[in-house]
């Protein structure tokens, strides 16, 4: 292997040196295993909960709403048998929440399908809306005690780090190689154990910056170490500038202190919540031209535009926007839309599911009203 020239593509360490690394990983994680909400638990649909939530975010934001979640729809029962507003709800401001709709699509698959028991292979459960081979194996290794490999962003970088794998993480040999060493890793019966050993050691000592080498239990097993090459594995993607986009959003009042909003479609970003009418501005539009044309398209609307009430930046993953939202009064139509919509009142606002920049929105313009009516 030549440290810098891309993967071994194919030949797996052999079993002698695999069971080295266990043998310290496992003694290892006995010491210094991380306590989190969800590890108190066997039951196998909170282990599922928490795995989904924690898909690309970190544990301390996971551990509120994982508790929450699981207080609102203690068994998957109850989760496939409540109403997507619920489950969104309670999902409200954790982002990508595609998460939450394949989760609640699950449930009821599993109720329907499996008599109410999530299944334990790996190829079952990623046979599930959401569920990834990673979260699959992790689902199975610890809530049902597989010998399961994972190969979630923390095992990925510790295996890749270990056997010195540079280049794309994301080529087949590479990918082949570390699924090929996650599975090697583990000792017959302990691939719960070697799962969260290497979650845990991922995110606490062999963190993607600065990797703490000096503290690692694997240090002299560890070949990207002994290269001196750990922080430049995995490899990273140059760094792209992300786009920018103007949104905008129409604050409507209607009859009774009312606000006009609508849902977002099902599929796509931020499939299924709740925003104020509006949408991106084209290039050359003014704020209030593309507010006019998007009433007018996309809700059959004419409304004059009126004074600006917040502009507020916000940062997706591929790019970012900044959300205006505009007093406007309504000249002729009625909501004319495919979308689900309502006028809703101040204090039903709170017990929909906005959008993060939109909830900011909302408690920025509130305040501005003392919170009792929307009507301008
Ligand atoms: S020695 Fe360093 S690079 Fe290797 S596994 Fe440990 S922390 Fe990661």
């Amino acid at each position: 292997m030549t440290p810098g020239k891309g993967a071994p593509a194919g030949t797996l360490p052999d079993g002698r040196r695999l069971r080295a690394i266990s043998r310290r990983l496992l003694a290892w994680f006995a010491q210094s295993a991380r306590e989190m909400a969800w590890r108190e638990t066997g039951d196998p649909y909170r282990i599922w909960v928490s795995e989904i939530m924690l898909q690309q975010t970190r544990v301390e934001a996971v551990t509120p709403y994982y508790r929450r979640f699981v207080s609102a729809f203690p068994t998957l029962r109850s989760l496939a048998e409540s109403s997507p507003d619920e489950v969104m709800k309670l999902w409200e401001g954790l982002g990508y929440y595609s998460r939450a709709r394949n989760l609640h699509r699950a449930a009821r698959i599993v109720e329907r399908e499996h008599g109410g028991r999530l299944p334990g292979e790996p190829q079952a459960l990623a046979a599930l809306p959401g569920i990834g081979p990673s979260t699959a194996g992790a689902i199975a290794a610890i809530a049902f005690r597989k010998d399961a490999p994972i190969l979630d962003a923390n095992a990925k970088r510790v295996i890749a780090r270990l056997f010195a794998v540079t280049g794309d993480l994301s080529r087949s040999s590479a990918a082949r190689f570390l699924w090929g060493a996650s599975r090697g890793l583990i000792p017959p019966g302990k691939g719960r154990e070697t799962a969260l050993a290497l979650m845990d050691l991922g995110a606490t000592v062999c963190t993607p910056r600065r990797p703490g080498c000096p503290a690692c239990p694997l240090r002299s097993c560890c070949e990207g170490h002994r290269h001196g090459i750990q922080e430049t594995i995995p490899a990273k993607a140059a760094k792209k500038v992300l786009p920018h986009h103007d949104v905008v959003a129409a604050w409507i009042a209607g009859g009774k202190g009312t606000v006009l909003i609508g849902r977002r479609p099902e599929r796509g970003l931020l499939g299924g919540l709740w925003e104020l009418p509006g949408g991106r501005r084209k290039p050359k539009e003014t704020r209030e031209e593309a507010l006019r044309r998007v009433l007018r398209e996309e809700w059959g609307m004419g409304v004059t535009v009126g004074d600006r009430l917040a502009s507020l930046p916000h940062g997706f993953s591929h790019f970012r926007i900044t959300l205006h939202a505009y007093r406007c009064r309504r000249t002729n139509g009625r909501p004319g839309t495919d979308r689900e919509w309502l006028w809703v009142r101040p204090d039903g606002l709170s017990d929909l599911a906005f959008p993060r920049v939109y909830r900011k929105l909302i408690e920025t313009v509130l305040p501005q009203r003392g919170g009792k009516s929307l009507r301008f």
